[in-house]
């Protein structure tokens, strides 16, 4: 896809009254935002709960999220969880999704091989994600690999830079008004986002094509107990 390629984007989609995650999951099922949509299975929304402490958010779906259409549930998903447990996590706090909400793959033969998204598909994607937090209240929010950092706190950021620090959240994001506000009620109304915070770390995926994958493991794990200690301060 060349630079050059524009996408209309998800904000179409989003239905203006939606106030809860199921609602925007059921409508990111019929998604048109960037051609993403017409390769790939299905739309892979976030998964957990809105009363989640902490929000994981990865680049986009797998080959076998999209077969599945949950996020997390291929061998970087069994990695995540595994890192989760080493770190102290408890994954009943934990809301999982993408920066991405569909699978970007190339045909070889008949193997789908992962391609990064690029500009156009993250941005076309971001209302959905602003569109999620808007339903969460996260104390800590995990931002795993550059696509994720590209959607969430711009371009500039470099994820091996400043990977495991605690980051203030949304003021750190790149338009924190996107995040200011978070639900406080059923009934739809909402507050100024409390003070939280934003780590960023390697996606599991890394770890797993790291020519270490002991120490990339241990590294992954070492952030998220920085994570797991905010939860527990
Ligand atoms: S990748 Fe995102 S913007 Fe593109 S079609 Fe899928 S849900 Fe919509």
């Amino acid at each position: 896809m060349s630079d050059t390629y524009t996408a209309p984007g998800a904000q179409q989609f989003i239905p203006p009254q939606a106030d809860t995650l199921a609602e925007l999951r059921a409508a990111a099922t019929g998604c048109r935002g960037c051609e993403l949509y017409r390769d790939a299975s299905q739309t892979v929304f976030g998964r957990g709960d809105a009363t989640a402490r902490i929000v994981f958010v990865g680049e986009q779906p797998g080959d076998m999220e999209d077969q599945k259409g949950l996020p997390f549930v291929g061998p970087a998903g069994r990695l995540l969880r595994r890192a989760v447990d080493d770190a102290g996590l408890d994954p009943s706090h934990i809301y999982l999704t993408n920066a991405v909400k569909h699978f970007r793959f190339e045909l070889r033969g008949r193997r789908r091989i992962h391609q990064t998204p690029d500009r156009v598909h993250i941005a076309a994607c971001r209302p959905w994600l602003v569109s999620e937090f808007a339903q969460l209240n996260p104390e800590v929010v995990v931002v795993l690999g550059a696509t994720a950092a590209k959607a969430l706190l711009g371009p500039t950021f470099r994820v091996t830079r400043q990977r495991g620090e605690l980051l203030p959240w949304p003021a750190a994001a790149q338009h924190p008004e996107d995040f200011q506000r978070v639900p406080v009620d059923n009934a739809g109304r909402t507050a100024d986002a409390p003070p939280a915070r934003l780590l960023a770390t390697i996606h599991p995926s890394a770890v797993l094509r790291a020519d270490n994958q002991e120490i990339a493991y241990d590294g992954l794990v070492a952030d998220l107990t920085v994570a797991a200690r905010v939860l527990a301060a």
